[in-house]
């Protein structure tokens, strides 16, 4: 299987512009800013905010697979013109999920790393579309879903014709409900150990709460896993989704000052 580590020893770089996922370096890549694109001043503060970090990797959603279908939905194709005016103003690279296959190919010219939504994991037309592109992949592990599932799916998109495929673990649902889901830290060794897909983490969905996205984050940065996605807003009180869990704009400055103990986010 092209996923496994018998298959190719070394973990895959994903290499597009500036940006370097995976492979032997010692860095981790951090992609931050808003659960969804909600305006252009919103986005704007969120660019600033990447920009003081020397960050290069902005993420936000346009098209927003909520649970409910009366709650905010995203921008649609409006949110990935604003992404790609921060794409060209700031340089920054954007990272946007697909949510169905009715627009996945708006998200493929759009985006510079496809983000599949953990409840898109399983859509075959999203992954076969995915497949058919060399932009890079990041599959969200399903909160039911096995790893052996998950790497399928990686599989998928890899023996289509794209080897820049990433994994994202962003936790399960168990019989806890504390906690939004649980972050699967084991799987993340298994990941690890087994396959050679980079493995990002997403604490901020894991969590559900900011409380405790920044502990999780460091506990993330000494794994050693190739990327971080954190949620953050300039006033998370007024976010149109996951208003709990997204660190306001100090959160994220003193979580980014206490990283360097533990490794290098880039
Ligand atoms: C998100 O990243 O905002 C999101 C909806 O994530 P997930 O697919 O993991 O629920
Ligand atoms: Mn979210």
């Amino acid at each position: 299987q092209l996923a496994s580590r018998e298959y190719q020893k070394e973990t895959r770089t994903i290499q597009f512009g500036n940006v370097k996922i995976g492979g032997n370096t010692n860095n981790t890549i951090m992609i931050a800013g808003p659960c969804s694109v909600e305006s252009e001043s919103q986005i704007q503060a969120s660019s600033a905010l990447l920009k003081s970090h020397n960050l290069t990797m902005l993420r936000g959603g346009c098209y927003k697979p909520r649970t409910s279908p009366y709650s905010f939905q995203g921008l649609g194709f409006n949110g990935l013109q604003l992404l790609d005016k921060m794409r060209n103003q700031h340089g920054l690279a954007i990272i946007t999920e697909v949510r169905d296959a009715t627009h996945v190919h708006e998200v493929i010219e759009h985006s510079d790393i496809i983000q599949i939504g953990a409840k898109a994991m399983y859509d075959q037309g999203i992954l076969r579309a995915c497949a058919k592109t060399h932009k890079p992949v990041m599959i969200k592990r399903g909160f039911g879903s096995t790893l052996q599932e998950t790497v399928q799916c990686a599989e998928f998109v890899l023996s289509g014709g794209n080897d820049n495929v990433a994994i994202c673990e962003r936790g399960l649902r168990t019989f806890e409900n504390k906690t939004r889901f649980t972050l699967d830290l084991c799987g993340v060794a298994y990941l690890k150990e087994y396959t050679n897909l980079p493995v990002i983490l997403d604490p901020s969905h894991a969590m559900g709460h900011a409380y405790g996205v920044p502990d999780l984050t460091r506990a993330c940065m000494a794994m050693g896993v190739d990327g971080l996605i954190i949620e953050v807003h300039p006033d998370p009180s007024v976010a149109k989704s996951d208003a709990s869990q997204q660190l306001n704009h100090d959160q994220f400055n003193a979580l980014m000052q206490s990283l360097p103990a533990i490794g290098n986010a880039v």
